[in-house]
């Protein structure tokens, strides 16, 4: 974008924007940036003021389009911070330092730094949330020209996006940007999937036509009912939003009922609701899809109503009724704040809006698992919400598979720890039942000192219940937390087959203590009591230390001896081995869902582990396959050693006819299952017996085998042996 075309949006906005302000700022970021050119190709400065753009059509303040405009000046020319200061404002000083400092923030593989970074990114935007919304957009507009950088950095961009921005994006609101980032980065990381949906989107000529015609229908409707000024039109869901439903879901197609979409936008509240009763008029709603997000805004302020109907011929698709202000709203999110709102000072409740990151960040200072609280911050971030009532009304919003304990203690820890029941539209319920959205919740609550039980941690959700319960418990029950603790651990290194003798043991939990840093085994008993330390750690440790002593003791008596502790590794490829990429995550293709047996092709994708397809596959033919991703193409075979794990003996008894041994095998060769061994005997009742041993992929496969045997003619018992 060209700074003449940021001045037109700007002047076009009607807004009273401060252009001597922004022409200097624009003067000082191209003198700064003179001589430097971007990785596609054009002058730097186009990269600043097509950031600018895009705030200036989120109808962001004068102050964002400055800092956009200098947002690069600081990091990469001579011009410093003060400088800015001294030229223009405090404001506009703070915001380019925020933008600088954000872009330093990398997101590596490693949770824990990520846990970290991630406090610093929300520490940033809390104190001023503007700075989140200038980096969104440079992220975005890096993304659109995403192929000037090498391959690599636009997976790991893309990757960052996907984990992180994206994310933001959607708790902040920002519908937009959000679907753009994530479409662009789903592009890079799996362009098969992409093109797949993007194509079976599109593919129907009768879609369009057939959504067309609906909101000619709904239009003439309202109409007549006298709501003239009304704007109705169709939507296609995002690329990635289908990707991940049937992708990631694994949905059928049919059962996504927001593909396509009709929206209504009207002037009030009241006439949203008469809408609503003219469309399930025309239409037959689905009654379990309809949701009021108007009375129960979701917690990113989307307010709508969605309602899925049955169109002509049976296809379903849904309607999102809501007034011009919740369409803002909608599509800019917090940024509507200063596209709509007239006064741009005031903080109404934008304060409250933003809670959720100083939540957040509180949380995660009386944490003791980083890890654990990325990835609670993570789920957080991207909720899929629910909104129940408290009995008084008021409504609060928790996690897609939130139970009573969550809500008791997302009401107050206090209500939490003193929990003993709950009901749910006046009738008790079972401690871990899950709440939906609509229902009023009630807790029941016990003794003061009753406090929480540890089972909870395995029912609760939200990481503000389980890190509430954990902190009871280290406060109140140190020496519970200890025996606990040490019955846990005995159990576990029993299940693992770590078997210490008796004499030994108090040194090697001593020791086990020492190597997760603590002072002695009874902080570890603790730690593990109340949950502040994860056992599968611990475990870890001690297969490690065992494998040695049992090494050493082996070494001593210089004699072989069966090793005890076998760690399982975990089965990689589903029986299929990728040329060159071992134990690499492995997904079947939907267009061709290849079975064992087909001659098979790979496709790395970026990200999403590998991808096999049919090598007669559609998407797999040379002429389909463009040059870029052409390497990516790698030979790929079904295991023919299919490992001990997937192996299976079966007993089979069947009737001596001459037919049994044929029938036998014909299954095994229609279902593609490999034979490693076949005894056949005949038994003194004249009966045949089957000693067979196959290979399955796992035990699914293998009951599906023995379905099949059990319906076969001769076949009269199969059994596992
Ligand atoms: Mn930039």
């Amino acid at each position: 974008m060209k700074y003449d075309e940021l001045q037109k949006i700007l002047k076009d906005s009607g807004k009273n924007y401060d252009f001597p302000l922004i022409d200097k700022a624009y003067r000082l970021a191209e003198k700064s940036h003179a001589g430097q050119f971007r990785k596609t190709g054009e002058p730097y400065i186009e990269h600043p003021v097509s950031v600018a753009g895009i705030l200036a059509e989120m109808g962001m303040d004068s102050a964002c389009i400055a800092a956009a405009l200098l947002h690069d000046v600081v990091e990469d020319t001579d011009v410093s911070l003060e400088e800015i200061e001294k030229e223009f404002n405090k404001d506009i000083a703070l915001l380019v330092d925020g933008v600088t400092k954000l872009g330093q923030i990398t997101f590596s593989t490693l949770e824990e730094q990520q846990a970290e970074n991630l406090r610093k990114m929300l520490l940033a935007m809390s104190k001023d949330i503007r700075v989140m919304i200038i980096k969104l957009c440079d992220r975005l507009h890096n993304m659109r020209t995403a192929q000037g950088w090498k391959p690599q950095k636009q997976r790991d961009k893309a990757l960052e996006v996907m984990d992180i921005y994206a994310p933001i994006a959607h708790r902040l609101g920002m519908s937009n940007i959000k679907d753009e980032l994530q479409d662009i980065s789903l592009r890079i990381l799996d362009p098969v999937g992409y093109e797949e949906v993007k194509t079976a989107i599109s593919r129907n000529g009768t879609a369009q036509a057939f959504v067309d015609s609906i909101v000619r229908t709904v239009q003439q409707r309202l109409e007549e009912f006298g709501l003239k000024d009304a704007t109705v039109f169709g939507r296609v869901k995002s690329v990635y939003g289908v990707y991940r439903k049937v992708y990631i879901q694994n949905r059928d197609w049919g059962e996504i009922y927001d593909i396509y979409a009709v929206r209504i936008i009207l002037n009030s509240v009241a006439e949203c609701y008469n809408a609503l009763m003219l469309v399930h008029d025309i239409f037959r709603p689905i009654p379990s899809r309809f949701k009021d997000y108007i009375s129960s805004p979701k917690a990113n302020m989307y307010q709508s109503l969605h309602t899925s109907v049955i169109g002509k011929d049976g296809v379903p698709f849904e309607i999102q009724i809501r007034t011009w202000e919740m369409h803002y709203t909608a599509e800019y999110g917090i940024a509507a704040h200063w596209k709509y709102k007239s006064g741009i000072q005031g903080r109404d409740n934008m304060e409250e809006k933003l809670a959720w990151v100083r939540q957040l960040l509180e949380r995660q200072q009386d944490a003791d698992d980083d890890v654990e609280i990325l990835r609670g911050i993570k789920s957080d971030l991207v909720p899929d919400d629910i909104y129940v009532f408290t009995p008084k009304g008021d409504v609060v919003n928790l996690p897609a598979g939130a139970t009573v304990i969550d809500f008791a203690y997302a009401i107050h820890s206090a209500v939490g720890n003193r929990m003993i029941g709950a009901k749910v539209n006046g009738r008790m319920v079972s401690i871990d039942y899950k709440v939906s959205t609509g229902e009023i919740v009630e807790v029941v609550t016990g003794p003061q000192d009753k406090g929480p039980s540890r089972d909870w941690l395995n029912i609760v959700v939200t990481s503000e219940a389980k890190s509430k319960i954990r902190s009871w418990f280290k406060k109140e029950r140190k020496e519970e937390n200890i025996a606990e603790g040490k019955a846990a651990l005995e159990k576990e290194l029993r299940r693992n087959m770590i078997n210490i003798p008796d004499e030994d043991y108090d040194d090697f939990v001593e020791d086990l203590a020492r190597r997760q840093k603590f002072n002695n085994k009874e902080e570890l008993y603790a730690a593990l009591g109340y949950g502040g330390l994860q056992m599968s750690k611990v475990i870890f440790k001690a297969k490690d230390a065992y494998a040695k002593i049992q090494k050493e003791a082996r070494a001593a008596e210089q004699a072989p001896r069966p090793v005890v502790a076998q760690i399982k590794k975990p089965k990689s490829s589903n029986g299929v081995i990728v040329e060159g990429l071992d134990n690499c995550l492995v997904k079947f293709a939907k267009c061709c869902s290849p079975l064992p047996g087909d001659e098979i092709i790979g496709f790395v994708t970026r990200g999403f582990g590998v991808s096999i397809h049919k090598k007669s596959c559609v998407n797999a033919q040379p002429e389909n396959i463009d040059r870029e991703n052409k390497a990516r193409w790698v030979k790929a075979y079904w295991a023919d050693n299919i490992k001990e794990d997937f192996k299976a003996s079966l007993e089979i008894v069947a009737l001596d006819n001459g037919m049994a041994l044929a029938e036998v095998s014909t299954i095994l060769n229609n279902m593609r299952v490999p034979i490693f061994a076949l005894n056949a005997r005949q038994t003194p009742d004249k009966r045949l017996s089957m000693s067979v041993t196959i290979g399955v992929s796992n035990t699914v496969h293998l009951n599906s085998v023995i379905a099949k045997f059990n319906k076969a003619k001769t076949v009269i018992s199969v059994t596992r042996s």
